[in-house]
């Protein structure tokens, strides 16, 4: 009979130790950090769930390609292996690096977006809205029926409403709508996956509307998996041609090398419109730096060359969607509820029905990230009406997101399966007290992306 565990297709060479604190010690960090956990140092947290971006392990390969980095300010020959690489699997004419996601989506909305005009999305993630929104556009997010409900799975729930689409342009007009936007896989979504028949859908409506598509592929390669193995079409073909395919009915991307780039920093910006390219590339040098290193390092390029390389391996794709899914197998197994079916980079604990006692502006994803500090020096990041609230334009009144939700994101090639199982038993430690956890109020926000600065006081506490 064959073997059937799953492992973690590499073996450690180098290690980085990671420090045990005392309930008491943790109890004064999170205080002093205002219970927002970003604002906890990172060697005060055991097991850093806070984001799978720029916190995977590189492999051998790239920390060789780092030392051949080619540091010429112009033409350096690390960007043409970047640029190669890019292009194997995202066949844009055009590549401009940038030094992460974010920079991409600045540089893409500044050149295409007006004040006035709508974006559409699968649904946005917080930065791309941001962006969207500091260009006085306005960001819609049309995610599929399905994924409203939580807890039912559906193979492909980061899918996009393609008749809402379709009636938006409709109603709207194409002309306000200078690009549509399809997130993969779909992260504040719940890290769900987009099959490739709703990409080929919503191809087909902004074709016919003579809206341009970009992905936002950040990671493209997990989705590509969840392609391979949930639609029956795709089954024998490679996940590197699935990722081709899927791009090829686009007109542009952005990518953050932090995800699926498997490099710790970088990112970039592809288009097919000559034009468009030239402005961004314009802009490109104001802000970032020269088109061929746009704000990285020549060894920055060589990482992500390589890491682009190896994050299309299917023992690789396959060990990140089983380690994914068995944290959430593990806590749904309890009773603890879940975002169904599992992510590909993270699992979502739903903060609401954990904590049904609190109403949604009393932070329940705030007071489960903190519990999980506070148990297990885990940290865990609330996607909910924190990050999303949206302000009533008469009232001026807070109107909570859609959902509350708490992510654990895992790193890429970094824990091992006991620390997956500490963490499990973190989360159900927290589970068994959970009807004794009350909710925060803000004491402090800024006026955009106010969560990874907001100060938080625990309801009842003195002002
Ligand atoms: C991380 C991310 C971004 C932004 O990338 P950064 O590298 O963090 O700036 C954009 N979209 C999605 C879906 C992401 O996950």
């Amino acid at each position: 009979m064959a073997i059937k565990t799953i492992i973690e297709p590499f073996k450690i060479k180098a290690v980085e130790p990671i420090r045990v604190t005392t309930r008491a010690e943790r109890e004064a960090r999170i205080r002093e950090a205002s219970y927002n956990v970003f604002l906890l140092h990172a060697r005060d947290v055991l097991i850093d769930l806070l984001t799978d971006s720029g916190t995977g392990a590189m492999s051998v390969d790239q920390w060789a390609a780092v030392m051949q980095g080619d540091e010429s300010y112009a033409g350096s020959r690390s960007f043409y292996r970047f640029e190669e690489s890019v292009k194997r699997l995202f066949p844009f004419k055009h590549v401009i690096p940038a030094h992460q996601g974010r920079a991409a989506e600045r540089i893409l909305f500044a050149v295409t977006c007006k004040p006035g005009d709508i974006v559409p999305n699968n649904t946005h993630f917080d930065t791309t809205r941001a962006n969207i929104e500091y260009r006085g556009a306005k960001a819609v997010d049309l995610p599929c029926r399905e994924s409203h409900d939580t807890a039912t799975p559906h193979p492909f729930k980061g899918n996009m409403d393609v008749e809402a689409l379709e009636n938006l342009l409709e109603h709207e007009g194409a002309d306000k709508v200078p690009l549509v936007m399809l997130t993969v896989t779909n992260n504040s979504g719940g890290g769900q996956p987009v099959s490739m028949a709703n990409g080929l859908a919503v191809a087909e409506v902004c074709r016919r509307h003579g809206v341009p598509l970009y992905i936002d592929a950040c990671r493209f390669a997990e989705n590509a998996y969840f392609i391979k193995h949930r639609e029956r079409e795709f089954a024998e073909m490679s996940v590197a041609d699935i990722a081709r395919e899927l791009m090829s009915h686009a007109d542009g991307c952005t990518m953050s090398a932090k995800k699926d780039g498997l490099a710790n920093i970088g990112g970039f910006l592809a288009t097919n419109d000559d034009d468009l390219a030239r402005q961004e590339k314009e802009l490109l040098i104001l802000t970032e730096g020269y088109p061929t290193y746009g704000g990285l390092a020549g060894r920055d390029l060589e990482a992500i060359a390589v890491g682009l390389e190896e994050v299309v391996q299917e023992d690789y794709l396959q060990y990140r969607i089983v380690s994914t899914g068995y944290l959430g197998r593990h806590i749904s197994g309890e009773g603890v509820p879940i975002v169904q079916p599992p992510g590909g980079h993270a699992i979502y604990i739903d903060a609401g029905a954990f904590l049904p006692h609190l109403h949604p502006l009393e932070y329940p994803g705030i007071a489960l990230a903190v519990e999980l500090y506070r148990e297990a020096g885990i940290r865990a990041v609330e996607i909910g009406s924190v990050m999303f609230a949206q302000r009533d334009p008469e009232t001026g009144e807070e109107q909570p997101a859609e959902k509350e939700l708490v992510r654990l994101a895992i790193p890429r090639r970094v824990y091992t399966q006991s620390h997956i199982d500490y963490v499990v038993e973190g989360i159900l430690e927290v589970w068994k007290r959970r009807e004794q956890i009350g909710g925060y109020r803000i004491v402090y926000q800024a006026p955009f992306l106010r969560h990874f600065t907001a100060r938080f006081e625990p309801l009842g506490a003195r002002a």
